[in-house]
């Protein structure tokens, strides 16, 4: 018996086989084409002949519908051996910032319980994060499903799992040197590389164009980044246009590190 710790259990009586889970490849995503609450109520519906072990709501919610012990009826040829996900949402669509969170959970899950590896798989008969669509005609031939926007988001998954289960440690952010002439008023290239940094930490509106030029409008930006950190702001002045090497790296580290 198994039971995802954190997913919230609300087992379905029809719609999959009591035991029958073979040695687990392996964790595939799916796209529901419909919502969280109306696919819940189609696998509790015997005609649906349908089912997933888990799936996830746009909002981020984890639900658990057929123990993993149990054969849950996914993707026809390929849930003897492996785990399913379906996901709210319709074809085309991506997958939200929650459920990339929560279908990371259940992989890092499957590694713990399972020994499923932390990787993206188009295989079948590989291991790892796959998808429905790669399972081909003895998956059903679901070509769409989950499409090839969510195809591109595994390796996101892949990478928030890993996190996860600690097997990458992040790597601390080091700040860019600071360009030496940097300064207002003066072209220099690594004036656009501040005013990128602006924008990212949300000083600079995204829509002012991009400039060698240290002029008004990036002036403005850092006058207000050392608003709100007045520990890099110049002594004795209220509005401060010129950024230094502390405030540099203070700016870099808001709009990048983690
Ligand atoms: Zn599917």
């Amino acid at each position: 018996m198994a039971r995802m710790p954190g997913a919230e259990w609300r087992p379905i009586a029809v719609n999959h086989t009591k035991g029958g889970q073979e040695a687990v490849r392996g964790v595939v995503v799916h796209i529901m084409a419909g919502t969280f609450e109306g696919t819940d109520s189609w696998f509790r519906n015997p005609a649906a002949k349908a089912s997933s072990h888990f799936g996830t709501s746009k909002s981020g919610k984890l639900r658990q519908w057929v123990d993993t012990a149990d054969r849950a009826w996914a993707q026809a040829g390929g849930n003897r051996t492996w785990l399913s996900v379906e996901n709210e949402g319709k074809g085309g669509d991506v997958l939200t910032d929650e459920q990339l969170d929560r279908i990371a959970e259940v992989l890092a899950w499957a590694h713990k319980t399972r020994g499923v590896p932390l990787q993206v798989t188009h295989d079948p008969n590989g291991k790892g994060l796959g998808y429905h669509a790669m399972g081909g005609s003895a998956w059903g031939g679901h070509t769409s499903c989950p499409g090839p926007r969510i195809v591109a988001q595994l390796a996101e998954i892949v990478a928030r799992a890993k996190k996860l289960t600690g097997t990458t440690a992040p790597k601390p952010y080091t700040p860019p040197a600071f360009p030496k002439g940097l300064a207002p008023n003066k072209a220099k290239p690594s004036a656009v590389t501040l005013q990128r940094a602006l924008k990212k930490a949300g000083y600079m509106p995204s829509s002012v164009k991009e400039s060698p030029n240290y002029g008004p409008q990036t002036q403005a930006a850092v006058a207000k980044f050392h608003n709100a950190h007045t520990q890099y702001r110049a002594k004795g002045v209220t509005r401060d246009p010129a950024i230094g090497p502390k405030g540099w790296a203070a700016l870099f580290r808001l709009a990048y590190g983690k």
